[in-house]
C-alpha cells in the first residue's frame, strides 16, 4: 500500500515555478516539510528526496539522482515490491523482503554519502 501511495503521489506532483512542489491545478503548494532547512538553512539527509522521486517518476533519472540519489532507488524498490508481490511470478516473501531491504540500505547509504559533504559545506559557510 505504501509503495502504491509513493508512486501515485510522485506522479501527481510537479515542481512549480516558485521552487515549491504541488499538484497541478491546485494553487497552494505543499508546505515546507523540513524544519532543519526552514529554521537553520541547513539540509537534512532527506532534503531533495521528494523532488528526486518526482523527477524519477516523470522520467528524469539524471536530474533525480542529482537532487537526491536515494529517489530513483526508492522508486525502484517500490516497483520491485509491487511486481514481486504478484503471486503468479512466484517470488517468495523472503526474497521480496530481502531485496527490498538491500535497495533500502543502498538508498540510505547513497543518501548519507550525498548529504555529508553537502551539510559540511553548508556548516562551513555559516561561520
Ligand atoms: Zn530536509
Amino acid at each position: 500500500m505504501g509503495a502504491v501511495l509513493l508512486l501515485l503521489a510522485g506522479m501527481s506532483l510537479q515542481h512549480r515555478d516558485d521552487g515549491r512542489v504541488g499538484v497541478p491545478g491546485f494553487v497552494p503548494p505543499l508546505p515546507h516539510s523540513c524544519a532543519l532547512k526552514h529554521r537553520f538553512g541547513i539540509d537534512c539527509p532527506l532534503c531533495g528526496l521528494t523532488r528526486s522521486v518526482i523527477d524519477t517518476l516523470h522520467g528524469l533519472p539524471v536530474a533525480a539522482f542529482g537532487r537526491h540519489p536515494a529517489g530513483p532507488l526508492l522508486v525502484m524498490g517500490s516497483l520491485w515490491w509491487l511486481i514481486a508481490g504478484i503471486p503468479a511470478l512466484g517470488v517468495s516473501q523472503f526474497a521480496r523482503v530481502r531485496i527490498s531491504l538491500w535497495i533500502l540500505a543502498a538508498a540510505l547509504l547513497l543518501g548519507l554519502a550525498n548529504w555529508t559533504p553537502r551539510v559540511i559545506q553548508q556548516l562551513l559557510s555559516l561561520t
